[in-house]
């Protein structure tokens, strides 16, 4: 593994602020998914392109730097989950572990609200759905294995490069893609259905062929059930923090991105389509499956910030 010089604190000064909250399952719209559930609010993983960003600019909170520095940790999720699941009128829908805040950040391995969500969702037999970048999910391997005997459960990994540089100055606060890997690995060993997200691909930097057959190999080496992909989306809040990493340590690559993103936060299909079909190409040159079980992309809309509850 090539050593990249430091270009940002790997740990950020965080300050957690416990609140108790009144519903731990927060329902979403037009999604393939119908209830997500997210322990804490913010995240310290402060990736540069997360979609996250945006909604906190709608919400007057901060999406630039300070992001991520402040987590909400909702202390009494637990016990409201369990009330809920316990209701009559609960038709035991998947739940989304995740889809707004990484479950598996810092702030887990202190207050263990994941765990013990994990550990409701087990005792209610109920099908699970969980996204993260987080390799501290092998502790919960024993609860996890269990909930994946007992009801359906896919857990998605999302990986969008092996590159060192790219990983470094675009995901501040997370593990090595490698120890993902690692985590993908022993999952799979455990009997769990693991999958790869590879998002986002960034247009000039992650999407050489050559990386994204990195990925589709560690992938299918891991042991990964499936791996979808998708291209980096700019939405307001999200935009002007990827920007400004951008210019810092990319700046010949702005002009294009301008171009690229103007007045829109989705690449137009043109600008992506070769790149996915360079994805199609190797997954099937390597064996790996397209399954997505469970689709966080594309993003949730503004009437959906139920999500980030
Ligand atoms: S891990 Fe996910 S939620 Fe956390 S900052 Fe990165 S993209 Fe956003």
């Amino acid at each position: 593994m090539t050593e990249v010089a430091a270009v940002e604190p790997r740990l950020a000064d965080v300050a957690y602020e416990q609140v108790e909250c009144k519903s731990a399952l927060n329902p979403v719209k037009n999604m393939m998914f119908s209830w997500s559930l997210n322990p804490y609010t913010g995240c310290e993983h402060r990736c540069a392109f997360c979609y996250v960003r945006a909604f906190e600019r709608r919400a007057d909170r901060p999406s630039d730097d300070r992001y991520g520095r402040t987590i909400r940790v909702k202390v009494n999720v637990a016990s409201v989950l369990r009330s809920e699941l316990a209701r009559k009128s609960w038709k035991k829908e998947t739940v989304v572990v995740g889809a707004a805040t990484d479950p598996y950040q810092p702030a887990e391995g202190r207050f263990k609200l994941t765990r013990q969500c994990l550990q409701v969702l087990r005792e209610f037999s109920n099908p699970t759905a969980m996204i993260t970048r987080g390799p501290m999910i092998i502790r919960d391997v024993d609860v996890l294995g269990e909930l994946a005997r007992r009801a359906e459960l896919h857990i998605t990994f999302s990986i969008p490069t092996l590159d060192d540089e790219i990983w470094r100055r675009t995901e501040p606060g997370t593990a090595h893609p490698r120890q993902r890997l690692k985590a993908v690995e022993k999952l799979v060993t455990a009997g769990i259905d693991v999958g790869v997200g590879m998002a986002p691909i960034l247009p000039g930097l992650s999407d050489r062929p050559e990386l994204i057959e990195d990925v589709v190999k560690a992938a299918r080496a891991a042991g990964a059930t499936g791996l979808w992909a998708a291209m980096l989306h700019l939405k307001d809040g999200t935009r002007e923090h990827f920007m400004s990493v951008l210019d810092r340590h990319w700046p010949e690559l702005v002009p294009r991105y301008e171009r690229a993103y103007r007045d829109r936060a989705y690449l137009p299909q043109f600008f992506g389509e070769s790149t996915m079909h360079e994805v199609a190409r190797l997954r099937s040159l390597h064996g790996v499956s397209d399954r997505r079980r469970v689709i966080l992309k594309p993003p949730p809309e503004p009437e959906q910030l139920s999500l980030l509850n």
